[in-house]
């Protein structure tokens, strides 16, 4: 090679190696320009960015308050509604039932919707999810289903309470447990407040269902003072409204299924029980009060509506609303039937500033509405 050939390559090997070095340097540069924002100022920078964008969409005073919140027995009756309603506040809902009595009809108008989250599982198994609260529902409470396999109730009272509860202890979960009038049992007190200590018949065929819903009250309050869990613990009265089951085989939903089939209205005993009906809005609304009363708030505290009704007089009022021609009928009284029921609510009303505003009559014109449409009547 030439002495000149051989200095000109070496001047092109340096412009390369010279640009090279640039090209290098100044995408170092440029790596380092964005690199270090995002290392110094970026975490402040997107935070602020994040909470003004929150801000301007009025969001973040529900960004703070969205909960992950658990509804065992969420396709109930019950249940359903109460997760329209977490749902309608913001919160994720998390939906767990086995459809022993619950229906995919309940919840198929919240399926698709981003917060809303269901699994098919057995309360009376252990479960592990991540929440912040949870409402535990799941049991049947038809005294016509809950008798249909009543050491499966018993279980999933009592084992579902301790599932629960033992999942609210890992997690620092509150937990609300949907208790019953029933722990009065045939009450001797009326109307029954919280104090009523109940007078319950231990092995008769309501057994499974009332001494399982004490039984978990007594978890649910051993909980509370072992591991200082936050407990919330409503005794629901008689709660009717859209969504029972037609076959249920509760006095509500019977007699309007009866009277708009025009077939006998089946009265047990003479009908002289009484009930007190609470329209399911109102219970609901009772609920999340409770869930979201301070922590000192545990309850046991009575939701339902004190008005108070003979049966005979709720199967006239059926059927005078739907205008039926159906025939009373009289049927043995089940063993153990309470004779009366009628919610004190005082505790209620002084602790959560609720009480119940739709009257029967009000409630009662929905659920026949309901009944019309789904029997396609
Ligand atoms: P429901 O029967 O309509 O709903 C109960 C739900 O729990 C159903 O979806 C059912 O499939 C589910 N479930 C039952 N066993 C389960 C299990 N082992 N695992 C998972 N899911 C299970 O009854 P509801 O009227 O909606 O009652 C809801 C809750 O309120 C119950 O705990 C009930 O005892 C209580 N309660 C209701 C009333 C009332 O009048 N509706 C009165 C007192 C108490
Ligand atoms: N009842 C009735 N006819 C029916 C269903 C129920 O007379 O078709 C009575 C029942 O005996 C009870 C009351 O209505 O006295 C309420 O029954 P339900 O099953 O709704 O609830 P309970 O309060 O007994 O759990």
């Amino acid at each position: 090679m030439q002495v000149w050939e051989a200095s000109r390559l070496i001047k092109r090997l340096n412009v390369w190696c010279v640009r090279s070095v640039a090209t290098l340097l100044s995408s170092l540069l440029r790596t380092c320009k964005t690199l270090w924002p995002l290392s110094l100022a970026a975490p402040i920078r997107l935070d602020k960015c994040r909470i003004s964008q929150l801000e301007g969409q009025n969001l973040s005073r529900n960004y703070s308050s969205r909960k992950r919140v658990l509804v065992t027995g969420g396709a109930g009756f019950v249940g359903s509604h109460l997760i329209d309603v977490l749902l309608a506040k913001g919160h994720d809902v998390l939906c767990v039932d086995n459809y022993f009595t619950g229906a995919r009809d309940n919840i198929a108008h919240v399926r698709g919707h981003e917060r809303f989250e269901f699994i098919r599982h057995d309360v009376t198994f252990p479960l592990f999810v991540e929440v912040d609260e949870i409402y535990n529902l799941a049991c049947p409470a038809s005294p016509v289903h809950y008798q249909h396999d009543p050491v499966q109730t018993t279980k999933t009272s009592v084992h579902g309470a301790i599932n629960m509860l033992g999942l609210a202890k890992r997690l620092g979960a509150r937990i609300l447990q949907a208790s019953t009038s029933e722990v009065y049992g045939d009450p001797s007190v009326h109307p029954q407040t919280e104090d009523y200590w109940g007078n319950v018949n231990p092995i008769g065929p309501r057994s499974c269902y009332d001494e399982g819903k004490r039984c978990a009250e007594t978890l649910f309050f051993d909980y509370h003072r072992q591991h200082a869990l936050e407990i919330k613990v409503a005794r629901i009265f008689n709660t009717y409204g859209p969504r029972m089951h037609p076959s249920d085989g509760r006095v509500v939903s019977n007699f309007i299924v009866q009277a708009l089939k025009g077939e006998p209205i089946t009265i047990y005993g003479d009908g002289a029980q009484t009930r007190s009906f609470c329209y399911v809005d109102d219970l609901v609304r009772g609920l999340v009060a409770l869930m979201e009363s301070p922590a000192e708030v545990t309850g046991p505290i009575n939701i339902g509506n004190p008005g108070e009704f003979t049966i005979r007089e709720l199967a006239e009022k059926v059927i005078a609303m739907t205008g039926s021609r159906s025939a009373l009928v009289q049927l043995p009284l089940p063993a153990d039937d309470p004779k009366q029921r009628q919610p004190d609510i005082s505790k209620a009303r002084q602790h959560l500033g609720w009480e119940p505003s739709i009257a029967l009559d009000a409630g009662l014109v929905q659920t026949i509405d309901y009944f019309r449409a789904k029997l396609e009547l």
